[in-house]
């Protein structure tokens, strides 16, 4: 009798721990507010730096007029371009802050200096297993100093290069895999000649278009391949070259992220496109406005998280 009423004071005891923990948990994240709550789960606070070691989240990097996303998995790490070489610190520290040790596979969706800026150092200070490149026409082939600095850091740390065809499948994790969805054939200009990729997760999917423009839009729209995604890259920085009617309404998705810089020479994004999106009812999130942008995928669907929440931008 004794030893019954002891056990149960002491899971009552446990079961009290538990209760006042959660309840001091949940103050620190309303008062800390949703951003800086999920900004220290993410490893990047002042303070605290510890790695998401489980479940799997999609990043948007602000790299200013630039592409960088991450994809991270408790497996797998993907880099999806990197800005330009400015920005080398703040993506190798953001990648460093989330526990990226090395990368597993460094996507190039084209060879412009404003999604490859930063790969050499990335390669250079954490190592990549394999680079995914598009293959070009001769011809179109860069000669850049950007473009250089890649190859020679490709060469250096031994990583492996993978020639994007589309169909090739690589798994991230039990639950989600990454998908090569174009080139669908050799294009005239870098940017038709982007790698798309399709990052299928149970929680959401999402589509990286690199800055394909209208053709290679129009090629994927009329393809057999499933290009329909939760959230949408969109494509070229918003530019009028690219969301076409066509892809966007094959595309369909609930978000729409755009990587931009503020102000920009190109004027990114056009107002024609916010209207082509909003028409559409994505929710629209910017890089220039909401800085870092993190989707969350759970068993209850994808949250998103943007670094700076007031501004007066639908979300
Ligand atoms: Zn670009």
């Amino acid at each position: 009798m004794i030893k019954n009423t002891k056990k149960i004071n002491v899971k009552n005891k446990f079961l009290l721990i538990a209760i006042v923990a959660v309840i001091c948990v949940s103050a620190f994240f309303s008062a800390t507010g949703k951003w800086h709550g999920v900004y220290n789960f993410f490893g990047l606070g002042e303070n605290t730096v510890f790695a998401s070691s489980e479940g799997v989240s999609v990043h948007f990097i602000n790299v200013g007029q630039g592409d960088c996303a991450l994809i991270l998995t408790p497996e797998k790490s993907v880099l999806i371009d990197s800005g330009e070489r400015e920005y080398s610190a703040v993506v190798i520290n953001y990648l460093r802050a989330q526990g990226v040790t090395q990368l597993n596979f460094a996507v190039v969706s084209h060879p412009h200096s404003d999604h490859i800026g930063s790969m050499s150092s990335v390669i250079d200070e954490l190592g990549a297993d394999y680079i995914i490149l598009p293959r070009v026409k001769e011809s179109i082939v860069p000669t850049t100093s950007a473009f250089l600095r890649l190859l020679d850091s490709i060469e250096n740390n031994g990583t492996e290069v993978i020639w994007a065809e589309s169909g090739m499948v690589f798994e991230l994790s039990a639950d989600s895999k990454m998908e090569i969805l174009a080139p669908l054939r050799q294009y005239d200009s870098l940017n038709e000649n982007s790698v798309v990729v399709k990052f299928n997760h149970t929680a959401g999917s999402f589509l990286f278009t690199g800055d394909i423009e209208s053709t290679a839009e129009s090629d994927l729209a009329d393809s057999e391949l499933d290009i329909n995604a939760d959230v949408l890259a969109v494509a070229h920085h918003g530019s009028l070259t690219s969301s076409t009617a066509k892809f966007l309404n094959a595309v369909g998705g609930r978000y729409a992220v755009i990587s931009v810089g503020s102000p920009n020479s190109y004027n990114h994004p056009r107002e024609e496109i916010l209207t082509r999106l909003e028409l559409r009812g994505y929710e629209i999130l910017r890089t220039d406005l909401h800085g870092n942008i993190i989707f969350d995928c759970t068993a209850d669907g994808l949250i998103v998280y943007v670094q700076n929440e007031n501004t007066g931008v639908a979300a």
